[in-house]
């Protein structure tokens, strides 16, 4: 799934070629994509409109538009953009310089959803905590949220409301970086601890914006690129694999049901 670096990527591409464009056409081609709203009235509130800006909130994609109306896209486990026509396309948007931007999901977990600017901050702020290398996510504030959870560590900073934008294989890597276990209770973390996690999820996702993402199954940049970031991983997937900065092999859990990697030597169970 797309986490926030992968997302980053493709707003950081999308929107010099988006960006003051008019939508000319629009063709929804799964009605999942817009559940419960109907794919043709979601498609009459786009057609027309100029995208002002195209920007991220954790892992949601927000194109406002210049009406005051804002398209919020999820894209879930297998959503992504692209300029060239491709398989498993649900929807695509016609920009009035000819640009064919497509949307292709091969799952279709991924949404599309079309809010009043208005609406668009109680909508977010409900779902995702502040952004994590922004200056509201402060240590101080992680320490609150995680001083008042027992589940593990992992679980609970999977928690969009915890960070914005973490998922699976960044919350692994920051771990590491942390030299923090990943099932440890959330609220047995001493202070230092937690001033040590700070630094190492923001480490782990700029690490990540620099590559461009990681690209494992179906994440692909717009321009078609792939990300490098799965060159770098430390422990994400390398179950047995020496440790980067011990040589121990590498161990795999899980956590809520997500595999989990971690170095036994460096991230004890203090
Ligand atoms: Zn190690």
């Amino acid at each position: 799934m797309p986490e926030l670096p992968e997302v980053e990527t493709i707003r950081a591409q999308l929107a010099p070629r988006l960006e003051g464009r008019t939508i000319a056409r629009v063709e929804i081609l799964d009605p999942r994509l817009t559940r419960p709203f109907d794919l043709f009235e979601v498609t009459e509130e786009l057609e027309g409109d100029r995208i002002a800006a195209v920007e991220r909130r954790g892992k949601y994609l927000v194109l406002r538009l210049e009406s005051g109306l804002a398209l919020l896209v999820h894209l879930r486990m297998t959503g992504s953009f692209g300029f060239e026509a491709a398989s498993h396309e649900r929807a695509v948007l016609e920009l009035d310089d000819g640009t064919r931007l497509v949307y292709r999901d091969v799952r279709r977990f991924g949404t599309w959803l079309v809010l009043e600017n208005v609406e668009l901050d109680p909508y977010l702020a409900g779902r995702t905590g502040p952004e994590p290398l922004g200056s509201r996510f402060t240590s101080g504030w992680l320490a609150d949220r995680l001083a008042v959870r027992r589940a593990p560590l992992k679980a609970v900073l999977l928690d969009q409301r915890v960070v914005a934008g973490l998922g699976n294989i960044y919350a692994d890597e920051a771990l590491w970086r942390a030299r923090l276990n990943p099932l440890r209770p959330a609220s047995s973390l001493e202070p230092n601890e937690v001033r040590r996690l700070h630094l190492a999820i923001r480490a782990a996702l700029r690490a990540g914006i620099e590559r461009q993402g990681a690209t494992l199954r179906d994440y692909a940049t717009p321009d078609g690129s792939a990300g490098g970031m799965q060159e770098e991983f430390r422990v994400y997937g390398r179950e047995g694999e020496p440790c980067p900065r011990c040589g121990t092999p590498i161990a795999k859990a899980r956590v809520g049901g997500r595999g989990t990697w971690y170095c036994p030597r460096c991230q004890p169970w203090v």
